[in-house]
């Protein structure tokens, strides 16, 4: 059966490390999909941006314009909407890099354009576990940690559509880690991201003055638990500590009914972080469901989908 035309939706997810591009219908199908390293060469952010346009182009060649009703952009943060631009991202060499206006100037569709936690948030909404929910929070645990949240239905954007970054909110003063963000310390992603697990435990074991036998990358140390390595396993109960506070925190400040968690480290191992973390969270509170994705890596790719079927962030 042929498609009509304007009913589907053009999605891009910007990564530090790869950019996808898919192409998603409106019950969240993806028909056709891309993946790409993202360029990190080149003078200036135009790199990629160009390289957005032309994995764009690349997708969508035999199908027409019309076919689309907008381009979804999910873009690793901070992004400046009023800019229209992913800015100062730690994880892209480029300080600029123009998203919504070269993009509207080489396609002619409406363009839209949020942060990749926030994408994950409206992916979980209209197509993922979020569905029922008016109250939802998505976090990532991945290379970092990152948060979207939907309070009675409004994606909770902020000034400059960075809200919810909760990966910076402190949960710790013991060790006082310093923080991926630049100058903060004990922020919740300076622990249990993926990228700095591995620092957190070569921490805690010389502080404790515990020897291990198995190397310290995060999957190691997920491995060795699984194992019942007793070293690992006290980490678990560690690190629990690190993420009960971080969800603790919130369901203090978002009140949802379910927290979706995404991410490689969630999707590898959430099953044992969940675990530890849920002893940990506050007993005051009241505990809403908490599920892994069921989308995979796609979340944001789908919510940059919705976001162009729902016109909104
Ligand atoms: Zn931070």
């Amino acid at each position: 059966m042929a498609k009509k035309a304007n009913n589907l939706a053009i999605a891009i997810d910007i990564g530090g490390t790869n950019m996808r591009t898919a192409i998603v219908d409106e019950k969240g199908k993806i028909i056709a999909k891309n993946s790409a390293k993202t360029i990190q060469k080149g003078e200036s952010g135009n790199t990629v941006t160009i390289q957005v346009i032309d994995e764009i182009k690349k997708l969508i060649s035999g199908y027409g314009i019309k076919k689309f009703k907008g381009i979804g952009v999910s873009a690793v943060g901070p992004i400046d909407f009023k800019k229209g631009a992913i800015v100062n991202t730690p994880n892209i060499k480029y300080k600029f890099i123009p998203i919504i206006e070269p993009l509207k100037k080489a396609f002619g569709l409406p363009i839209l354009f949020i942060n990749d936690c926030n994408a994950g948030a409206l992916g979980e909404k209209y197509f993922g576990a979020g569905k029922k929910f008016s109250n939802l929070v998505y976090i990532t645990i991945s290379s970092g940690i990152g948060g979207g949240a939907i309070v009675n239905g409004n994606l909770l954007l902020g000034k400059n559509g960075n809200a919810a970054e909760i990966g910076h909110m402190t949960v710790d003063t013991e060790y006082n880690l310093p923080c991926t963000c630049g100058k903060g310390r004990g922020h919740w992603e300076a622990y249990a991201s993926g990228n700095n697990i591995p620092k957190f435990f070569r921490i805690w074991t010389k502080k404790n003055h515990l020897e291990t036998k198995f190397p310290s990358a995060a999957k190691d140390i997920f491995d060795a638990a699984r194992k019942k390595d007793k070293v690992a396993l006290q980490f678990m109960e560690e690190l629990g500590k690190i993420n009960g506070r971080g969800i603790s925190n919130v369901v203090a400040a978002y009140d949802p009914e379910i927290i979706v968690l995404g991410g490689a480290v969630a999707l590898n191992n959430g099953d044992l972080a969940l675990k530890y973390a849920k002893k940990n969270i506050d007993k005051f509170l009241r505990l809403p469901k908490l599920e892994i994705t069921a989308l995979g890596e796609n979340a944001p790719l789908l919510g940059a989908a919705a976001s162009v079927f729902h016109n909104r962030p």
